[in-house]
């Protein structure tokens, strides 16, 4: 939806909005928000809303803590009365400097450079996220606790499937919020659930993502549930990712579908899948951004060990599904919904351009079961979060594609809860050691 500033005072009026909500994320990809009453409307549209940065994590490292809140206008929203009973108007917003000038750590903005490159190269990307998550229980006092909403599995029906009544709400919720949505359906896991939403452009879909994210929670809390997206809840189960489905479009037109081709793909989607291949390792850091996350990449679990890319083999970093015409894309499976969105498009998407502009070579398409066999040629996922930050680190296009603030940051804040994590003496440990 697009509107004025005039369109948005008269919005509000008809709607009787009394808070304006101005929203964005911080470097580790959580949703931060501050509110304003409504007689500050004109002074928000100017552009004059002010916050300190110095408590936001990926913000505060720099001498300048005065920031700027620049709503983006087309992503006004009153706020879908079964989400709140207050009539408030939400804003996604840009964080500006005092200067006038983007703040170079605004995850949107490091997304917007991606989308302003491939612009540049005549491409408009389009995002499909693929989001799971986890409901467990909650005691009385509101906390989670490890019981699981059911004992379900994948497309399991009600009564085994107890997650139906949460999902329908979430979906309505969500179509109030203007998402187009698709299925919804119990995943493989117990307590494990999936819902779809519509790809949209990259800048979309990641604001998307994170309204998403944040609707799931708050409705479960609703049904005495806590949702969560953390990509490995339980040993021994499957985890929950956040496959990314990619096309590319030019003047209109899929560049990712070639008639002519015998598997109907066009070189250019090929370069592009061997820019995402040959920067895996770095993406891995920010698309599986916890120490957590490497619990998820391991082999018989659905969830990808393997850089290479296949039709139909899940144990492949990237796969093509069968549809051709515009709908030709694949999915990068790795990614986990701990991922700062902003962050995890942009690098897939500058790792791709990559490919492009270097005319990289994807290879033939894998078959082999990759969890099956093991093959010394073809290189895996890091499988720990030191690894892939050490990788991120010796990865010129992706330290570009995040600036000197965010990739300095980042490597810094996620090297201290490696080290953090490696202090730790699990139960595992002590249950596999003290009879030593
Ligand atoms: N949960 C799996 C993962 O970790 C995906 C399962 C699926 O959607 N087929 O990626
Ligand atoms: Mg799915
Ligand atoms: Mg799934
Ligand atoms: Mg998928």
């Amino acid at each position: 939806m697009s509107y004025t500033k005039k369109g948005i005072k008269q919005l509000v009026q008809e709607e009787k909005v009394e808070y304006i909500r101005l929203e964005f994320t911080d470097m580790l990809g959580d949703t931060k928000n501050v509110e304003l009453p409504i007689e500050e409307l004109d002074a928000v549209l100017e552009n004059e809303a002010m916050f300190d940065s110095s408590s936001i994590s990926g913000f505060s490292d720099i001498n300048e803590s005065d920031m700027y809140l620049y709503p983006d206008l087309d992503t006004c929203k009153v706020l879908p009365s079964a989400m709140e009973e207050d009539r408030i108007v939400r804003f996604i917003c840009d964080i500006y400097t005092p200067d006038g000038t983007p703040f170079e750590g605004d995850p949107r903005y490091i997304l917007k450079r991606a989308m302003q490159e491939a612009k540049e190269m005549g491409y408009d990307v389009n995002v499909g996220p693929e989001p799971e998550f986890f409901l467990f229980k909650r005691c009385e006092d509101g906390y989670p606790i490890r019981h699981l909403n059911d004992r379900g599995g994948y497309f399991d029906a009600s009564p085994k499937d107890k997650g139906d009544k949460v999902r329908r709400d979430i979906v309505r919720t969500l179509k109030e919020f203007g998402f187009e949505m698709e299925a919804s359906h119990h995943e493989v896991a117990k307590g494990q659930h999936e819902i779809n939403f519509r790809f949209d452009d990259m800048l979309k879909t990641a604001d998307n993502i994170q309204v998403f994210k944040n609707v799931v929670k708050d409705v479960a809390t609703n049904h005495d549930y806590h949702a969560t997206f953390m990509p490995k809840p339980i040993a021994g189960e499957n985890g929950s990712g956040m496959h990314c489905h990619l096309s590319l479009f030019k003047d209109g037109d899929s560049a990712f579908h070639d008639d002519d081709a015998h598997d109907g793909i066009s070189e250019t989607m090929k370069h592009f899948i061997a820019g995402i291949l040959h920067h895996a390792k770095a993406i891995t850091a920010i698309t599986n951004p916890n120490v957590n996350s490497y619990k998820r990449l391991v082999p018989g679990y659905e969830a990808p060990v393997s850089i290479a890319w296949s039709h139909s083999n899940r144990s492949c970093m990237i796969r093509v599904p069968n549809t051709r015409g515009k709908g030709t894309r694949f999915e990068v499976r790795n990614p986990d919904p701990t991922a700062n969105p902003y962050l995890a498009i942009a690098v897939l998407i500058h790792a791709g351009l990559d490919g492009i502009k270097n005319q990289m070579d994807a290879g033939e398409a894998e078959t082999r079961n990759l969890y099956e066999v093991e093959d010394d040629n073809v290189p895996t996922l890091p499988t720990n979060l030191k690894e892939a930050l050490k990788a991120l680190q010796q990865d010129d296009v992706l330290m570009n594609a995040l600036g000197d603030h965010t990739s300095k940051v980042f490597i810094e804040e996620k090297g201290e809860e490696w080290t953090e994590f490696s202090l730790q003496v699990s139960e595992w440990e002590v249950e596999r050691y003290m009879s030593k």
